[in-house]
């Protein structure tokens, strides 16, 4: 798949995931009986007053959670899948906490279409993420060891841990250019060197 297609995928299921947290916050917070209260038996749950903060405080959180992921999907690539595999595991822990209260007295609503959602979301969110950072990776390889190398001490690096890659562009990358002497280029992320400043046109 091309990491653009794949890149519009992501948006789109943050965009939808955005869509289906912030209608479900703000119908939950103008109407929790006709929502919430569907799923779990509100009345009778003790403090009427201690039950609605605590469910109002809940529809805030999915409206909070709602936007976050509507301005991540406007974000650029790298940071999207960041935020697509934080979002899977939010989901994969709403999943496991949604099986594990089957069968409580409470739970009025059928719990199984909240299962599904969260799992497609989760699954939706971890086949993207892995697809774009594979693509991200092979654009820019040994970029990692680069960033290796900013952090190991150098005895490390002397002894050849994380060594600069062999040639960016024969693994299919591009090269990133910096003023060796004045007159030669030299790639931050492999050993290739090349004639003239061609780090003038990198930095552009
Ligand atoms: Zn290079």
């Amino acid at each position: 798949m091309q990491i653009q297609t794949t890149g519009k995928l992501l948006s789109i299921v943050l965009l939808v995931d955005g869509v289906v947290s912030l209608g479900f916050g703000l119908a939950s917070w103008f109407a929790p009986h006709a929502t919430l209260g569907t799923i779990v038996a509100i009345k009778g749950a003790g403090s009427d007053s201690l039950i609605m903060s605590a469910l109002g405080a809940l529809s805030l959180m999915y409206v909070l959670l709602g936007t976050i992921c509507l301005v991540s999907a406007a974000l650029p690539l790298a940071y999207r899948i960041r935020f697509a595999v934080v979002l899977a595991l939010g989901h994969l822990a709403m999943e496991l906490k949604g099986l594990n209260e089957f069968g409580h007295d409470w739970l009025i609503g059928n719990p199984w279409p909240d299962v599904v959602i969260h799992s497609v979301f989760v699954i939706a969110y971890l086949v993207l993420a892995g697809i774009a950072w594979r693509g991200i990776a092979s654009t820019l390889p040994y970029r990692w060891r680069t960033r290796m190398r900013e952090r190991l001490p150098w005895f490390l690096i002397r002894l050849g841990i994380a060594g600069k890659g062999r040639d960016c562009e024969a693994a299919g990358g591009t090269h990133d250019w910096y003023n060796v002497d004045g007159n030669k280029s030299g790639c931050y992320h492999c050993v290739v060197l090349k004639p003239g400043q061609l780090w003038e046109r990198s930095d552009a």
